[in-house]
């Protein structure tokens, strides 16, 4: 049995975002910031999950690398 990592999100999705940068996470349909810099296709919620699911080899631009 092993407790899932906690991850730190910083900025990272960004937690804000302009109109036409507006997307919808690809596992909930949460609006999330899906274009531009600091962008993902998923929300900080699905982001952090899928972060926490990560080795530690996995870098990903803005996140971690
Ligand atoms: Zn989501």
């Amino acid at each position: 049995m092993t407790t899932a990592p906690t991850v730190e999100l910083k900025d990272y999705p960004a937690a804000h975002w302009n109109s036409d940068e507006a997307g919808r996470c690809a596992r909930c349909s949460e609006p999330c910031k899906k274009y531009g810099s600091m962008a993902n296709p998923l929300c900080r919620g699905c982001f952090a999950k899928t972060a926490a699911g990560w080795g530690p080899v996995v870098r990903q631009k803005g996140y971690n690398a």
